[in-house]
């Protein structure tokens, strides 16, 4: 054996178990494994997660918020004052930040999967995308990272994108991008998706129905189109925070296509929380999808970051915890029925989303592991635990094991 952890957690009901760990992968996991190891970690009763997944984040455009505000905090103003922004990133600069954001995910914070929009437009050209097609192969021993092939500013409102996200399948992404709501016609921006992706045979994730109120929805139409082209479980949104005005009996209808057409669902608290509601006086809402209804109608749910430190997203230190910490209150996910529903997703339904088939604590997965420096496995997420190890294919990536003195 190359590794044997001794004495963890892996779920709620069972007792501890010893995990061994050989060529990259998970071998055994027993009661009790009596062979000799390279290296054996005393768990101590301490949970044992899969690495933790970002489904969905913005690295090229990452740690930018100190050079110029979003004073309205709205999202016309973001989209605004980043692509004024925009001429003024260089290679190195996107590189540089990008790597540094990136940094903070997998050191301390446990990242081991990642899924990346990368955008581009006729304007800037590919000098971002080919950046994170770089920081991809840099950082694979390390971290997986999907590229999404992101049309920021809109397919047919920029034109010359159209054939930009053709260049893009073909530079290497691993699958299409789009945001509907920031084009001319929503549904012809998807339309223009699923026939590129039939042709690349790849997944597809949305920006999708990113709004306070639902007058202007296309979640129906996409999930519609998705099982028409046969393309259900290949289809992920991000935002999808304008359902959440729906009044129960026009949204049931909603969550039961997507359920049929098997949309993940990437909800992204730190910035529609930020961003959302802005012209709400008073009462202010909660301005996230919501995440309970459209788990309970079957919808594969999960959370995820989006942005660090920038016009859409002020704050953030790379610590996917935070981000569910934060999604725990604001969408009632803290009661008993509800919270051992939280770890799920930023660990299992992710990787559903991404279609990760080598992912979790089993034996013949690749050992992808971090070691949470708590006991309980229902409060893995609200401890807020140190991350004290983090396997990467076997490979012991991160140890946090910086010692805290008191002096009492
Ligand atoms: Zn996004």
């Amino acid at each position: 054996m190359d590794l044997l952890l001794k004495q963890v957690r892996i779920n709620a009901e069972e007792g501890l178990k010893d995990i061994a760990v050989k060529n990259g992968k998970i071998v055994a996991i027993e009661d009790h494994i009596s062979e000799d190891a390279s290296r054996i970690v005393e768990g101590e009763g301490r949970v044992l997660i899969p690495g933790l997944i970002e489904s969905h984040i913005h690295l090229d455009k990452a740690l930018i918020a100190d050079r110029k505000q979003n004073k309205s905090g709205t999202l016309k103003e973001a989209l605004a004052v980043t692509a004024s922004l925009k001429p003024t990133f260089t290679e190195e600069d996107i590189y540089e930040r990008a790597t540094r954001a990136l940094r903070t995910m997998i050191l301390p914070n446990g990242v081991t999967h990642m899924r990346a929009h990368a955008e581009f437009d006729p304007a800037q050209g590919f000098t971002g995308f080919d950046v994170m097609l770089r920081i991809r192969e840099e950082y694979k021993d390390v971290i997986d990272i999907q590229i999404v092939a992101f049309p920021q500013e809109g397919i047919f409102k920029a034109p010359g994108t159209d054939k930009m996200m053709v260049e893009a399948m073909e530079k290497g992404a691993d699958l299409l991008g789009a945001v509907p709501y920031n084009d001319l016609d929503a549904n012809d921006h998807i339309d223009f998706v699923f026939d590129l992706a039939q042709k690349y045979d790849v997944d597809i994730d949305l920006h999708q129905d990113f709004a306070d109120d639902a007058d202007k929805i296309s979640i129906e139409y996409l999930a519609k189109k998705t099982i028409e082209t046969g393309w259900q479980g290949r289809v992920s949104v991000g935002h999808l925070t304008a359902i959440a005005a729906l009044p129960p009996e026009e949204l049931d209808p909603v969550l039961k296509l997507m359920a049929e057409a098997n949309i993940s669902v990437m909800a992204l608290p730190a910035t529609d929380l930020h961003m959302g509601a802005r012209n709400d006086t008073y009462n202010v809402r909660r301005a996230l999808t919501p995440v309970r209804k459209l788990r309970d109608a079957g919808v594969n749910v999960c959370i995820a970051t989006n942005n660090i430190r920038n016009a859409f997203t002020p704050y953030g230190n790379g610590d996917i915890f935070q981000t569910a910490m934060l999604a725990i209150p604001v969408a009632h996910l803290g009661g008993g029925d509800d919270l051992h529903t939280v770890l799920p997703m930023i660990t299992t339904n992710p990787a559903r989303a991404l279609g990760l088939k080598d992912y979790g604590i089993e034996v013949g997965k690749s050992a992808d592991m971090v070691l949470l420096d708590t006991t309980s496995f229902t409060n893995a997420i609200i401890d807020l635990p140190t991350k004290l190890f983090v396997w990467k294919h076997g490979n012991l990536t991160v140890e946090n094991t910086r010692e805290t003195v008191l002096h009492f």
